[in-house]
């Protein structure tokens, strides 16, 4: 073990990844960035095409408080590296009786709830307190431990919260106690169904979200959510941090019952320790031997993936009146989609889906007079690929989006680019080709999610996959407990070979 500098090694350089390499080159470790594409970013990568710059996963920039503690917490301000603006409206959701627009700020929520129904302002109020003390509760508590053991989260006050908000019961009743109209009802659930389970399943702990939503607001980094990454990839090197890209670690190397390093296509880099920011079950299933993985096949057999994605990336060559730059189509029955997501995985006749506009907000990101346009279908994880269906799937949004907006789209589609689970599969060694990892079920949720430790010491995971779980911020949060960790465990094996000599 290196007695001067410490050496780790991050695979992967997405939002996980990153956050880790930052934080720890920021405490002095000697970093390296092993990734296997040729860019960063993982699922949030970006490409472009015509004029056309798209973000290739996440678009919702929320939570910008988390963001905005990843660079604070090393003495870097974000508003430096990121042009930030609040979107106003927050989004639009398309109803079957037409379009509903969220605006920004809960006052003016409230004025919307209010017109749905009589009474829903004052509820609002409430279900939003309780919302915000889960907040604090759950950035207090939860998501800044590794949730390796169920005494990360059993402080007296946890507890005394925990019951009082009767967390673990689930979303769905608790907002069906505050609200009754159908739209904000579906507009509260929208949340957990798109990044994880049905409502039904989902703990009432991820009322936060809807804090999250309402209270702190949809933001948008100027030229694309890739800017954020690009941020943290200059921060990262400014701290020191050194990347490999086209780089594919092929195993994790073990010494005297310790991690040693990693094994790429092209050497072994040594390592005190290393955090693997690549998804859990392709790190612990393929590059690590078999005595060190702490789960079995069965194990991840059994586990509940959150949907999958079809998305359609399209350039078009016109503006379209009546998108915003979010907009969800829940213009159908939401049961019938949904059920096929969660219940009996098939193919939707008539899907719910997402469309980000981008270019509404950002003249950079399409030619001028031009739509960038992200269109996202959730399906059912596990689902296998079908292009018969995703082409069929495909005429389907595009003919609901021209009759919803009344106006001509098909011709003027001048970029398109397809991308679903075989895609994950193949870019992100993905588990059954998950986008957003695990579902954020009750039996999923915090110590009940594949731990943060390895069972070979100095190998620590993080990532959407582990604790806190899916989404940018938590997978933020994720490479910065697992720095923390690693750092931990490398300071006790330190002090134990100085107690010994
Ligand atoms: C379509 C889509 C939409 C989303 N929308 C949102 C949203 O709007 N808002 C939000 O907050 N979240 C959203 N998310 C979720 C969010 O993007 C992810 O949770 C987050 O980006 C995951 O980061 P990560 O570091 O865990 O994994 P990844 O981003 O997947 O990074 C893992 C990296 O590891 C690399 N890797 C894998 N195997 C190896 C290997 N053997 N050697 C070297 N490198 C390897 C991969 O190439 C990849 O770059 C979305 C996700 C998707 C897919």
């Amino acid at each position: 073990m290196s007695k001067t500098q410490s050496k780790a090694v991050v695979i992967g350089a997405g939002f996980s990844g990153l956050a880790a390499a930052i934080r720890l080159a920021h405490d002095g470790v000697q970093v390296t960035v092993v990734e296997q594409l040729d860019t960063p970013g993982g699922r949030a990568r970006k490409f472009e095409d015509s004029g056309f710059v798209f973000d290739m996963g996440p678009s919702w920039y929320w939570m910008p408080d988390v963001m905005e503690a990843v660079f604070s917490s090393v003495g870097a301000d974000i508003h430096s590296y990121l042009n930030l603006v609040r979107l106003d409206p927050s989004y639009q959701v398309w109803f079957p009786d037409g379009p509903l627009k969220i605006p920004a700020g809960s006052r003016n929520v409230r004025d919307v709830f209010e017109q749905l129904e009589p009474g829903a302002g004052a509820h609002l109020d409430t279900f939003l307190e309780e919302a915000k003390a889960k907040y604090a509760l759950g950035m207090d508590r939860f998501v800044w431990e590794s949730g390796d053991s169920i005494l990360d989260f059993a402080s007296p006050t946890a507890v005394f919260q925990l019951m009082r908000y009767s967390v673990f019961s689930s979303l769905s009743k608790h907002i069906r106690s505050h609200f009754k109209h159908p739209q904000i009802i579906q507009i509260l659930e929208f949340p957990v169904l798109f990044l994880g389970s049905k409502s039904d399943k989902s703990p009432a702990l991820y009322s936060l979200m809807n804090y999250a939503d309402i209270e702190l607001g949809t933001w948008y980094p100027m030229g694309g959510m890739f800017e954020l990454v690009a941020g943290m990839v200059a921060l990262a090197e400014e701290k020191g941090v050194s990347f490999r890209f086209e780089t594919e670690v092929e195993y994790i190397g073990e010494r005297n019952g310790h991690v040693s390093g990693v094994q790429t296509q092209n050497e072994f880099l040594d390592a005190d320790f290393v955090i693997a920011g690549a998804d859990y079950h392709h790190v612990e299933q393929h590059l690590l031997a078999p005595k060190w993985r702490r789960y079995s096949p069965e194990y991840w057999s059994e586990r509940k993936m959150s949907p999958g994605a079809i998305i359609f990336y399209l350039g078009i060559d016109r503006k379209l009146p009546g998108l915003e730059h979010h907009t969800l189509f829940f213009d159908v029955p939401f049961d019938a989609h949904a059920d096929l997501i969660y219940e009996t995985p098939g193919w939707p006749s008539d899907p719910l889906f997402y469309v980000a506009a981008p270019s509404k907000t950002d003249s950079t990101v399409a030619p001028e007079g031009h739509e960038n346009l992200f269109i996202l279908i959730p399906i059912a994880a596990g689902l296998e690929a079908n292009a018969d269906e995703r082409e069929r799937l495909f005429e389907r949004v595009i003919s609901r989006l021209e009759e919803r907006l009344e106006t001509s789209v098909r011709p003027h589609i001048v970029v398109r680019h397809d991308y679903d689970q075989s895609n994950f599969e193949s870019d992100y060694n993905a588990f059954r080709g998950n986008a957003y990892g695990l579902a954020n079920t009750i039996d999923q949720t915090a110590f009940l999610k594949p731990k943060m430790k390895s069972k070979l010491p100095g190998l620590f995971f993080a990532g959407q996959l582990t604790t806190p779980g899916p989404g940018v911020p938590p997978s933020l949060i994720s490479g910065q407990v697992a720095a923390k960790e690693a750092q931990e465990w490398l300071k006790s094996q330190k002090k134990g070979m100085e107690a010994a000599v």
